[in-house]
């Protein structure tokens, strides 16, 4: 997998590229990941890349010049990458895109900047992404963690494969609680389930952790998702707990 990042801060990418997963993730050749600073791609000395809005107004917006060469360059590469316009006004990202993206060949994420970006660079986007209702102050953060979503879904990049199969949201639901030594701390004990060495009975525990977990915090989840006969099981279990718990408590 080949991603391009057009920025005008390439710097801030520094240190999440070059550390853990990522950067192992390049070392092994499976994903390479270039960084085009948009300052290049100008045609003034002083490399500027915003301009004031038509019609006034607080704020600079970032000119279609730059952002239109760079990409024209970027993609004059063959295959042609999918273009990821980062804004707020974007498609809500969520798990299920970071997996149907990690099977693009090429992708090229465009960071927006100042009160926004010139309308008519959203020509250029195959995709316009949101990573939440909120605005930050650039696209490099959203574009760090699309990518690191992304990257960590591509066959071989994680050591341990089977330990992303659990995590939240890969299931559907989200994941178990998890403990390491020591068995008691401060008081707090470690299930009693997770020392015995049965693992047939660790599966069940933590499936039905899972499901608890996810009824409590993300209930809209279970509705979307197809459940299988044994979590209809355990989701009736837990609701027959709650309901013991509730009455006990008066
Ligand atoms: N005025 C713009 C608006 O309300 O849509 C927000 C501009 S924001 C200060 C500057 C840039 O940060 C945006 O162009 C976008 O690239 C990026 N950005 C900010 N919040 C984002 C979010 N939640 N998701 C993706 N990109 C975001």
């Amino acid at each position: 997998m080949r991603l391009d990042v057009l920025t005008i801060f390439p710097e801030m990418f520094k240190g999440f590229l070059s550390q853990s997963i990522i950067k192992r993730a390049q070392e092994k050749g499976l994903v390479e990941i270039l960084l085009h600073d948009l300052r290049q791609y100008t045609s003034d000395k002083h490399g500027t890349v915003d301009d004031y809005p038509y019609g006034g107004g607080p704020g600079m917006i970032l000119k279609p010049e730059p952002v239109f060469r760079a990409v024209e360059s970027v993609q004059s590469q063959a295959p042609r990458g999918m273009v990821i316009l980062l804004t707020p006004q974007g498609e809500q990202y969520h798990h299920r895109m970071a997996m149907s993206l990690s099977g693009e060949k090429r992708m090229l994420l465009i960071c927006g900047r100042y009160k926004g970006l010139d309308e008519r660079i959203r020509t250029l986007a195959d995709r316009e992404i949101s990573i939440g209702d909120y605005v930050l102050t650039g696209g490099e953060l959203p574009a760090m963690v699309i990518i690191d979503s992304v990257v960590r879904q591509v066959p071989g990049v994680l050591g341990d494969q089977e330990s992303a199969w659990s995590d939240s949201f890969f299931g559907g639901i989200l994941d178990a609680p998890q403990f390491t030594r020591p068995g008691v701390f401060r008081g707090l004990r470690v299930p009693e389930v997770l020392l015995s060495g049965d693992h047939g009975q660790i599966r069940i525990w933590r499936k039905k952790e899972a499901l608890r977990r996810t009824l409590q915090r993300r209930p809209e989840i279970l509705k979307i998702i197809s459940l299988t006969e044994e979590d209809e099981r355990l989701i009736a279990q837990i609701q027959e707990e709650n309901r013991g718990s509730e009455s006990a408590g008066g």
